[in-house]
């Protein structure tokens, strides 16, 4: 049973702005091999106290002013891995403080073989109108190879009872450059994503995250002169090969790893990449909330305690790394994530946001990279070309103070 609690959370004020918001639903069948997320098995007890937790957190959020979400996002973790009168809870405990907005893109990361019908007509019925599949390859023994728990006929089961449940508006998450991966067998699988016609597809490389279970392998392998993983110049091969496929099936490029349909770019992705405000909830949830960046503490024994028992919930208490930013910190940011975009930056946004003219801040590094041929400049915006995008975090590194 939820204690009675006293609500107040006024430490970071919440304004009228829109604001997307973000659920972080931590717990997985078993941990990837790749993976460095936030993410645990947990028993059905951990489950319950947690989604009870995050509920009380939604509440304690409340601000005296209506706040339009334009968009939402249950990410994990598997969030389709607890029980979905869960989600519909911690849905109807945000309609309550926040105003949902009739056309908002509600997603839901699904694994495959962890969803069924039932499960995702609930998610209808909640309102979410946006599933997200993590697939990552479509060969069985690449699935293996990274300890996913899903074959790629389960996720063609799981797709096809998404599209059955009514779900027009789906993507398919890939990962390219995994071990042993060769150019042809990436083809392969982004040329069955194709044929499925996803709405959106995400395509990443493989980043060997220090701590993870395939970081470990990895390096000891190669101690003994050996390297599953594909080189950099096969990674980029793969790269190109998707932009040329996905280019051809008609899928946008629009961000440096996004490619939708037109109509069907991530929103609420966009909306960080803006960067525009947003609040997050659930163990090691990060927020954006009138130009101060926090988030919350990881520990899950340490956040449902707190939640479930104060007397009178100060939000402040799971708040870490809390960091008001300054003018620099926005204009970082603004150019760091703006040039992710394939469409790059405004110029004349940089200036309605600063006050200031672009040049006059960042005018040498982007003469550098205009003349180096690693930036476009075309009317207003400022954009990667396809060789800065191969070296893009050198570049972005520049638009750092
Ligand atoms: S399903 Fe996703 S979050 Fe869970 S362990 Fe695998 S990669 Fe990590």
């Amino acid at each position: 049973m939820m204690n009675k609690t006293t609500i107040s959370n006024k430490s970071i004020s919440i304004s009228k702005r829109q604001m997307g918001i973000y659920i972080h639903i931590p717990f997985c069948a078993k941990k990837c091999f790749y993976c460095d997320f936030l993410s645990a098995p947990a028993d059905d007890e951990t489950i319950k106290s947690y989604v009870e937790a995050i509920i009380l957190e939604i509440k304690a959020s409340h601000t005296e002013t209506v706040v339009p979400v334009p968009t939402m996002f249950f990410g994990g973790g598997t969030p389709s891995i607890i029980d979905p009168t869960y989600i519909s809870q911690i849905m109807e405990a945000v309609r309550e403080q926040y105003e949902v907005e009739s056309e908002a893109e509600i997603t839901i990361e699904c694994n495959p073989g962890t969803v069924s019908l039932k499960k995702l007509l609930a998610y209808k019925s909640a309102g979410i109108n946006r599933i997200s599949f993590g697939l990552q390859s479509a060969d069985n023994i690449e699935l293996r190879s990274i300890g996913r728990i899903h074959t790629y006929e389960q996720f063609q089961d799981s797709y096809e009872m998404a599209r059955r449940a009514g779900f027009d508006n789906i993507n398919i998450d890939l990962i390219a450059a995994l071990p042993n991966q060769t150019t042809a067998s990436w083809e392969n699988t982004v040329r069955k994503v194709i044929d499925l016609e996803p709405e959106h597809i995400s395509a990443y490389s493989l980043i060997l995250e220090e701590g993870t279970k395939l970081y470990t392998v990895i390096e000891m392998e190669r101690k003994n002169g050996m390297d599953r993983i594909p080189c950099e110049d096969n990674e980029r091969e793969m790269y190109y090969l998707t932009n040329e496929m996905l280019g051809k099936a008609g899928y946008m490029h629009y961000e440096i790893s996004n490619y939708s349909k037109p109509g069907y770019e991530c929103r609420h992705n966009l909306s960080y990449w803006a960067p525009n405000h947003y609040i997050g909830f659930g163990i090691g949830a990060a927020s954006y909330v009138n130009d101060v960046r926090y988030k919350n503490i990881e520990d899950i024994n340490e956040y449902i305690k707190y939640l479930s028992q104060a007397e009178k919930i100060d939000l402040s208490k799971i708040q870490v790394e809390v960091n008001h930013l300054t003018i620099e910190n926005k204009m970082e940011e603004f150019m760091f994530l703006g040039l992710r975009r394939i469409d790059g930056i405004s110029i004349k946004d940089f200036y309605k946001r600063f006050g200031v003219r672009y040049d006059s801040i960042y005018g040498k590094q982007t003469k550098k990279f205009l003349e180096q041929e690693l930036l476009v400049h075309s009317d207003d915006r400022i954009y990667l070309s396809q060789r800065g995008i191969d070296v893009s975090n050198s570049v972005m590194c520049e638009f750092l103070f």
